[in-house]
């Protein structure tokens, strides 16, 4: 199999060279978020400033990306965060990815500052560094049109907008223009900012050898059937269809985490509410049968382009009390034009709504009242923290930032582990993912797990899962998150969507099958798991050797203390030190949450533990 070759960057000197990927590290590591963290874990200076001009930036693709295999669309985005000071990484879909796959390369490893603003323009003849002094301060859908002027009509643009050039250290990065596939999690943004790197334009044709061309055909023809079988549900609404039910189990977060249920305000945001109305077409990552995107065309506001999904509809509906569509759907489309993380953004109103409430933001700080509910007064916020003005200077570094500066009142309210905003799953409603929010390698990240999905009835008969467990209970959620995180943790390594499980019902035996056809290789499906367990654990000995332990692996205090007073998942509290002692014990941890000798020798990680001493 071909693995693609490796760009390597320095915008300082203006440099580009290549470099290869071994065999015996993608069998060890795959690709995207695994690769790039054995890349940064052995290379980089952990102690650098995540805006050193050194503090290198990683564009990895998954191993299976761009090898024709449906939802192998996704790429990884990889540095030392911003925002939280650790392990950051952030995944993307939709054509950006298979298509710089189909240059021939699978990865960009970015050091330095360039003088002046620049893209990268890379086809299959190479990569080229261009001035983009002329795009700079226009936001990612103009310049996604501007650059496709200047190199192809079908090229692919991945490109910062006004935040990340700021250095907000909640910025994203939008692939894709218009269609607005975000890399939205850690303030990767504005790491490409600190570098003076506006954009990377793909063009290519090349797609990447398969070892088994004929076995993959025959196998795509009996898997896929199975797989839309469960995913046309889904595919119909996309992540906003599940609004009501996520609701109805007690597990969207109201009014910053404080409410237990807001049923009919849930009805009037949900997907099934505002796409009958605004739907203008489906929206497909290349070659994925499911679509599970939207594309909506709002005329009330003059907007175009991606409709919110589930954590943009919750981020803004819900935890500001907003129940009108419109604003939200504006507020997704300015953080997709500025290039914010609509889940740290929508977090942080939230946060300074609760602060203004409370006394601690005054309306001379923001310019006008912040009142719960009020969504124009949302969007104005967006503003404001693109042009870090008023309010919007404290906001834009993300709520652990702007409760130090607002005192110790303000941290009670602030909802993050590591510095990283929480996804909006409750874990007091789907008590597991508590144990995973405290442990997930960048903070408050549902996507280490997802493990509320068995909760919610998906099997993963493949791990004996075929019933649904008590979401409620901390009994038994240890070892649901160990394999929950192993699991998972697969996904991006490979480029493959998650919601070809969530959606799609696939398990280990059928993704390790997908490898061996593709790359040759014989793995089962313990060694896959494998795989993923040892990239987990590197990405916490990358931690570790930051300083952090057991001390870190908490929840913020108000959802470890507060249970939320009604609605489904009222009274319930995580027991916190049963399930992280016990889920130490599992991932063959120490006391302080630090793998030990034995368990990275295990994992064949000798020489990386000699590191972490
Ligand atoms: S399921 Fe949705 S996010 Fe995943 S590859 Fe398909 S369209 Fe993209």
């Amino acid at each position: 199999m071909d693995f693609g070759r490796i760009l390597e960057v320095d915008l300082s000197a203006g440099k580009i060279s290549e470099r290869e990927v071994k065999e015996e590290v993608a069998k060890k590591f795959f690709g995207g978020s695994g690769l790039a963290a054995k890349i940064l874990y052995d290379e980089a200076d952990l102690s650098l400033d995540p805006f050193d001009r050194k503090n290198p930036l990683i564009f990895m693709a998954g191993l299976l990306t761009g090898c024709g295999i449906p939802g192998t669309v996704k790429l990884s985005v990889c540095s030392k965060s911003p925002l939280t000071g650790v392990w950051g990484e952030s995944t993307v879909g939709g054509h950006w990815p298979p298509e710089f796959r189909f240059t021939g390369y699978s990865g960009i490893i970015i050091t330095g500052k360039a003088d002046a603003p620049v893209y990268l323009w890379i086809t299959e003849s190479g990569a080229e560094i261009r001035s983009a002094e002329e795009i700079w301060g226009l936001d990612t859908f103009q310049a996604d049109e501007r650059l496709k002027g200047q190199t192809d009509e079908k090229a692919r643009v991945a490109a910062i907008g006004p935040a990340g050039e700021k250095l907000a250290r909640i910025a994203s990065i939008v692939f894709d223009g218009r269609n607005a596939r975000n890399a939205g999690r850690c303030g990767v943004g504005a790491v490409m900012g600190s570098k003076n790197l506006k954009a990377i334009v793909v063009r290519g044709k090349k797609v990447p050898e398969v070892a088994d061309k004929e076995g993959l055909k025959a196998a795509l023809k009996e898997d896929v059937p199975v797989i839309m079988k469960y995913a046309e549900a889904f595919g119909k609404f996309g992540t906003a269809g599940g609004v009501e039910v996520v609701e109805h189990l007690g597990d969207l977060p109201i009014k910053n985490w404080q409410l237990g249920s807001w049923t009919e305000g849930a009805k009037k945001v949900a997907g099934q509410a505002m796409q009958p109305k605004y739907l203008e077409k489906h929206y497909h990552c290349l070659g994925c049968p499911i679509g599970c995107g939207k594309i909506y065309k709002v005329e009330e506001l003059g907007l175009h382009g991606h409709a919110p999904e589930y954590e943009t509809i919750a981020g803004f509906g819900p935890m500001c009390l907003n129940e009108d569509p419109l604003p939200l759907i504006e507020a997704n489309e300015l953080c997709n034009r500025f290039g914010l993380d609509t889940i740290s953004t929508s977090s942080c109103i939230a946060f300074a709504m609760e602060a203004h409430e409370k006394g601690l933001l005054s309306k001379e700080d923001i310019g006008f009242e912040l009142k719960w509910g009020d969504g124009k007064a949302a969007v104005a916020i967006i503003h404001q923290i693109a042009k870090q003005e008023k309010a919007g200077k404290l906001l834009a570094h993300g709520v652990l930032r702007a409760a130090k500066e607002l005192g110790p009142k303000a941290t009670e309210f602030a909802i993050h582990t590591k510095g990283l905003e929480y996804a909006f799953h409750d874990p007091r409603a789907h008590v597991s993912m508590a144990c995973n929010y405290a442990t997930a390698p960048r903070g408050g990240d549902h996507l280490a797990a997802l493990s509320y999905l068995l909760d919610r009835g998906i099997p993963l008969s493949d791990l004996g899962y075929t019933t649904p467990p008590d979401p409620h209970t901390s009994d038994g959620k240890a070892k649901i998150t160990y394999d929950m995180q192993n699991f998972i943790g697969v996904f991006n390594p490979l480029g493959l969507c998650v919601f070809y499980y969530m959606g799609g019902r696939i398990g280990p035996k059928l993704i390790a099958k997908w490898i061996n056809l593709v790359t040759g290789w014989d793995l089962n499906m313990d060694e896959v798991m494998k795989a993923s367990e040892r990239i987990f654990n590197l990405k916490r000995m990358y931690n570790a050797r930051l300083g952090l332990s057991r001390k870190d692996d908490v929840l913020p205090s108000r959802l470890a203390n507060l249970a939320r007073p009604d609605g489904t998942a009222a009274g319930v509290l995580p027991d916190m030190n049963k399930m992280l002692s016990e889920y130490y014990e599992l991932r063959g941890w120490g006391e302080r949450g630090i793998p030990t000798e034995e368990k990275m020798k295990e994992l064949g990680l000798e020489a990386e533990a000699r590191l972490c001493k």
